[in-house]
């Protein structure tokens, strides 16, 4: 399947991904063959509050990608949706859209009960989308949750959607949200309020310390329906992606996201071993029972159910 795979085969692709997004059996291994592909694809996120206009911009860069002759890989990640596997009747239509000989490729991720691990399974796609030779991976999330800060967290050039409506927000914005952004885009710029919040996003960006002194955060206005200034928005990420590799910010910026990545393998494997070898065979009943009984309590339980799986 790997073969297929490498030479673009797009049913393999689908395959990996289902393998690598439900950790079936022998998914770590199948990373690790492809991750000696990886390295050539760029990350771009486009986050925002649902209705700022995210898939409708995000159509319209993949379009440009495309027309570039860039291979343009989309996640759309909904955290909030109990879907996923790209079965949502909206991503389908979407799909048609575009071609399917391999240039492009479409998966939304949701999760299906568990939010625990959505944002490595996430980075996991991306690895397999990298593999498969995709020059942009295009990821949108909705809202700004943990999740979608720790999603945002692997991408290289981080795009901020909002809206003339999102004014109020940016008073209260969340200091993550601020910092994660290396361009905003306020949508629906026909509105009014748009220059509102312009202005307001730029005082408050002035205020703060500049991340990367290289980079000035532009806020650029569009129009995503019509397509007004959607060119301004494609200019602006590339620039920035350039900006980030010349002043060594990009490769920084990787580095760090290797690190996050071996502590969340370890993190994950740990917690899986602890949980199949150490949860899975202990009377918690009985602990309650002794818990509420004042016999023990949960810190001497919690440090003898470790003592236990350090000894296995
Ligand atoms: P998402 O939830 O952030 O992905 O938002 P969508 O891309 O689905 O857009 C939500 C709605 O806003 C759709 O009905 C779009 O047609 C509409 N919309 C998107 N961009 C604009 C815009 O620039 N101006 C106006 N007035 N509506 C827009």
């Amino acid at each position: 399947m790997l073969e297929r795979f490498y030479a673009g085969d797009v049913r393999s692709l689908s395959r990996l991904i289902s393998i690598v997004e439900n950790r079936s059996d022998g998914y770590r291994e199948l990373l690790a063959r492809l991750y000696e592909r990886v390295g050539g694809s760029v990350r771009i996120g486009l986050t925002g509050p649902p209705g700022a206009g995210k898939s409708t911009l995000l159509n319209s860069l993949a379009r440009q990608y495309l027309s570039d002759g860039r291979k343009v890989g989309v996640i759309a990640v909904d955290p909030t949706s109990p879907f996923s596997g790209g079965a949502l009747l909206g991503d389908r239509v979407r799909m048609q859209e575009f071609p399917s000989d391999g240039s492009f490729y479409f998966r939304s991720m949701a999760t299906r009960g568990a939010t625990g691990g959505l944002a490595s399974a996430t980075d996991n796609v991306g690895i397999v989308y990298d593999a498969f030779g995709f020059d942009i991976t295009l990821i949108e999330t909705v809202g700004v949750g943990q999740v979608e800060l720790d999603i945002i967290d692997s991408c290289d050039t981080v795009v901020v959607v909002l809206v003339p409506e999102s004014g109020d927000a940016v008073q209260t914005m969340k200091a993550g949200l601020m910092e994660i952004a290396d361009l905003f885009c306020v949508n629906k710029a026909d509105r009014p309020g748009a220059d509102r919040i312009v202005s307001e996003l730029r005082q408050t960006l002035d205020t703060r310390k500049r991340l990367a002194a290289e980079w000035e955060v532009p806020i650029i206005p569009t129009q995503a329906v019509t397509g007004k200034n959607v060119d301004a928005l494609y200019a602006a990420i590339l620039k920035h992606v350039e900006v980030m590799q010349a002043a060594g910010q990009f490769e920084a910026h990787r580095r760090e996201q290797v690190r996050r990545k071996i502590l969340n393998i370890l993190k994950n494997r740990f917690q899986r071993e602890f949980i199949e070898r150490v949860v899975g065979r202990t009377e918690f009943d009985r602990i309650i029972d002794d818990v509420r009984n004042g016999r023990t309590n949960p810190f001497l339980i919690g440090d003898r159910l470790y003592e236990e799986f350090c000894r296995d």
